[in-house]
């Protein structure tokens, strides 16, 4: 019998395991997939590597800096800036010239910020930098497109710029997501870099998993606990433990540990999907390391990033890979994803699109969990519905790396008594 029985290896799973082997518990992880890291993971196709959708890393993450060993990783930083795509096929470039200056002659033009708007952002950077990020992430919340635009943002910037900016990375076109995390994300960015290693997203989970026993390709179906243990049921047999942490996604956390519990502070909050196409080419169709965003309001294009500019020993020799970032899950077939993609990304890369070979579509349910103006008022806590029963999940905090790993940090100071960080605030 394992003192611990965590269930998921995703990011909160596999902090908390650590965290509770390092110090002294015998901790057994369960995991329903064949690998490590949950929602941040890499596969091989045909030679490219690729990750699970697109994603990468807030340098600045406090949780991730007292983590990780962003050596060991190979962390590479993306360029702080976009390539945001305006009518006609228009592009502007809008970053920070202070560590991009390619995006300076770009950025003095572009038109999706007003003269006053670009005095505003550095007005808000210099707010940003007088409090620590969590700060920000506990402070006052409100719709962002409202703090926006009382703030004094024109409409034109929220639409062309803030959208696709900051909509685009907490799935939310409409800005509705709380301000402080707005903030919190924007004094990260700051702050630092977003950043990926270089032989990809899994590396995060695989530095954390090193000293872990993970049995992995075992679906866990119902918790039982009683006062003297807890049963685990699984497709592979029932476990015995003393104490168990469920670190899976949100609605799974639900069901195992029900929600009646708290119904004031729910677990499962709802899920916000995207869908991401994978394209191969055997040669480089453009020169172009920049994220690309889409800031026409009716497309149905995220963001664009050629991989294989960034991470050349993630594609071929020669090729390049570009994801291809859907808001949402559309409705239609691989193929009819395939068509409405290309037509859209014809504006910029024209009669090439045709070179692109499809490679995989991916639908992920649950990106994230949506973050409305108040939200945290209401997040579920690192209890369970029993003593022997504790959650360690992104839905404690953020939906993110930083969420995951702090709730990870959490649900083992819980089990040891350390108060210390269990007091850290959220987002610390
Ligand atoms: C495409 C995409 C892009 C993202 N972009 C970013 C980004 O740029 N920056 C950022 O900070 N965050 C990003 N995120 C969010 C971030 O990945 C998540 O917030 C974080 O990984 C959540 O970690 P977790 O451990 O809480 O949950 P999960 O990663 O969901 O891990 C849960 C684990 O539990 C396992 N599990 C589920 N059910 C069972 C069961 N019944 N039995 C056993 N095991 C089970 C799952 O297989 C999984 O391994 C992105 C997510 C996605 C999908």
């Amino acid at each position: 019998m394992s003192d611990i029985i965590v269930v998921g290896a995703g990011l909160a799973g596999l902090c908390a395991a650590r965290t509770l082997q390092r110090a002294g518990r015998r901790v057994r992880v369960l995991e329903k997939t064949g690998h490590l890291g949950g929602r941040v993971w890499t596969r091989q196709h045909h030679g490219y590597t690729m990750d699970a959708g697109f994603l990468g890393m807030f340098t600045a993450y406090p949780a991730a800096q007292r983590q990780l060993d962003y050596g060991a990783l190979k962390l590479v930083p993306l360029l702080p800036s976009a390539v945001l795509r305006q009518e006609g096929g228009r592009a502007e470039i809008v970053g920070d010239p202070r560590r991009d200056l390619g995006a300076l002659p770009g950025d003095l033009t572009a038109q999706a910020l007003t003269l006053r708007d670009r005095l505003l952002a550095g007005k808000l950077v210099a707010e940003l930098l007088t409090q620590a990020p969590h700060v920000w992430l506990n402070g006052p919340s409100q719709p962002t497109r409202e703090f926006l635009l009382e703030y004094g943002f024109s409409p034109r910037s929220l639409e062309r710029f803030f959208t696709p900016f900051f909509g685009g990375l907490v799935l939310d076109r409409a800005l509705m997501t709380c301000s402080g995390l707005f903030k919190y994300y924007f004094s990260l960015l700051v702050r630092g870099d977003v950043a990926i290693p270089a032989g990809g997203m899994s590396e995060i989970p695989r530095q954390l998993a090193q000293e872990l026993e993970v049995q992995r390709e075992t679906v866990v179906s119902r918790i039982d606990a009683r006062e003297e243990g807890v049963t685990v049921h699984t497709d592979q047999g029932s476990l015995q433990a003393g104490t168990v942490i469920v670190a899976t996604d949100p609605p799974t956390a639900a069901r195992l540990l029900g929600e009646g519990h708290a119904p004031a502070r729910p677990i499962d909050r709802g899920s916000l999907g995207s869908t991401y196409l994978h394209y191969g080419v055997d040669r480089r169709l453009e020169r172009q390391p920049r994220l690309r965003l889409n800031a026409l309001p009716d497309g149905h294009l995220n963001q664009v990033f050629w991989t294989g500019q960034v991470f050349p020993g993630r594609v071929p020799a020669g090729h390049d890979l570009l994801i291809a970032s859907l808001w949402g899950i559309p409705d239609g077939t691989d193929t009819d994803l395939d068509t409405r993609t290309r037509a859209e990304l014809r504006v910029w890369l024209g009669d090439r699109v045709n070179q692109l070979n499809l490679l995989h579509v991916e639908r992920i349910r649950h990106t994230q969990y949506p973050q409305p103006a108040g939200y945290a008022r209401t997040l579920p806590g690192q209890a369970g519905s029993h003593p022997r029963l504790y959650l360690a999940s992104e839905v404690t905090s953020l939906s993110g790396i930083q969420g995951a790993l702090e709730s990870g940090e959490k649900a083992a100071a819980a089990i040891l008594g350390d108060v210390q960080v269990l007091s850290r605030p959220r987002g610390a």
